[in-house]
């Protein structure tokens, strides 16, 4: 069968585009899921950070309506993990409203909503092309392929093997997930962002699959240009966070989390002016909900044209 719309990819971007197109009661859409290993995944390494404190004021309401979705699914008993933990920013002395989100459940409540909704799912294994096949497009995935009019391609950095030629801004990001006991009045401390010299340190607590823990994370005090797989930096980031952290001395790594993400932290949709989109984001877990709605609208008006 040939779908309408096909979204290809279900982190945070496709799971809230295949809910949006759901919402909208679009007829024959599709997810096409991978699995975990089947290509570069930045949601599940996220710090899950939503705080809507920003003085761009379209930001700042982006990042709200994913608060405020998060907030009435956990409040219907969505098993979706939600902190309430104030960002406190040591510079200023303010305390702004935040959530911490574990986005793996973000992304599976997404998707499983716009399934109730009648959005179907495929498992195409690693997609490793997307062509012209008649008046659409054929996804070509390693397990199945799928066919639609329209295809979103939501792969986040993995967009860049499929259209090489997307402007390339990405960054590392790396969290260290430490081996701390977080106790009863741990557990409520605030995101804590510190300035330290030229850069900035933040420390807060997140929830595992094992429990409470202390994460920390840097911006431009440890130099980390390797792009391939995490790098342990803990003991010179030791050296310069301790005097404002005292707590975290002598923590070590219990693991580390690090993905690739993409610096420009707006939307950018693009494709080749019919009916292949692309849609990347960075710190795209924040900003899911309207990042999705931006997708799903593209996606409605490709429709249109080629329909
Ligand atoms: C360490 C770290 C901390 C972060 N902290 C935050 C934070 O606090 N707040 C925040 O908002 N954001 C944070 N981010 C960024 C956020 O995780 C990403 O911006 C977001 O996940 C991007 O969403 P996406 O849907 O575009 O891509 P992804 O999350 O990367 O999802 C893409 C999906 O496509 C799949 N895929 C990729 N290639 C293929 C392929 N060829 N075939 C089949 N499937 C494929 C992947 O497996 C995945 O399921 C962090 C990222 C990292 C790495």
């Amino acid at each position: 069968m040939t779908y309408a719309i096909a979204v290809v990819g279900a982190g945070p971007i496709g799971a809230a585009t295949a809910h949006e197109l759901a919402l909208r009661g679009v007829p024959d859409v599709v997810l096409a899921c991978g699995g975990p290993d089947d290509g570069p995944a930045a949601y599940p390494q996220s710090g899950g950070s939503v705080c809507w404190h920003r003085p761009d004021p379209d930001k700042a309401a982006a990042i709200e309506e994913t608060a405020s979705y998060l907030r009435s699914a956990v409040e219907a008993g969505a098993p979706i993990r939600v902190r309430t933990a104030p960002y406190l920013l040591l510079e200023t002395g303010v305390l702004a409203p935040a959530l911490n989100v574990t986005a793996a459940d973000l992304v599976a409540h997404l998707t499983a909503s716009a399934g109730r909704a009648g959005v179907a799912t495929v498992t195409t294994g690693p997609v490793t092309a997307v062509r012209r096949a008649g008046p659409g497009y054929r996804v070509i995935g390693e397990q199945s392929t799928v066919d639609a009019q329209v295809v979103v391609l939501a792969l986040g950095t993995g967009n860049l093997a499929l259209v090489p030629d997307l402007p390339r801004e990405l960054e590392k990001r790396q969290l260290f997930v430490l081996d701390l006991p977080v106790d009863g009045r741990r557990a409520d401390l605030p995101h804590i962002v510190a300035p330290i010299g030229d850069g900035y340190a933040y420390c807060f607590v997140k929830e595992f699959d094992n429990g409470l823990r202390l994460v920390l994370g840097q911006e431009e005090l440890v130099e980390d240009t390797d792009t391939t797989g995490p790098v342990d930096y803990l003991d010179a980031l030791h050296a310069r966070v301790d005097t404002t952290f005292p707590f975290l001395a002598g923590a070590r790594a219990e693991r580390i989390l690090w993905g690739l993400d993409w610096t420009t932290k707006a939307p950018a949709l693009g494709g080749d002016g019919a009916g292949l989109i692309t849609v990347n984001c960075g710190s795209a877990v924040r900003a899911c909900l309207s990042i999705g709605r931006a997708a799903a609208t593209a996606a409605t008006a490709a429709l249109t044209r080629v329909g």
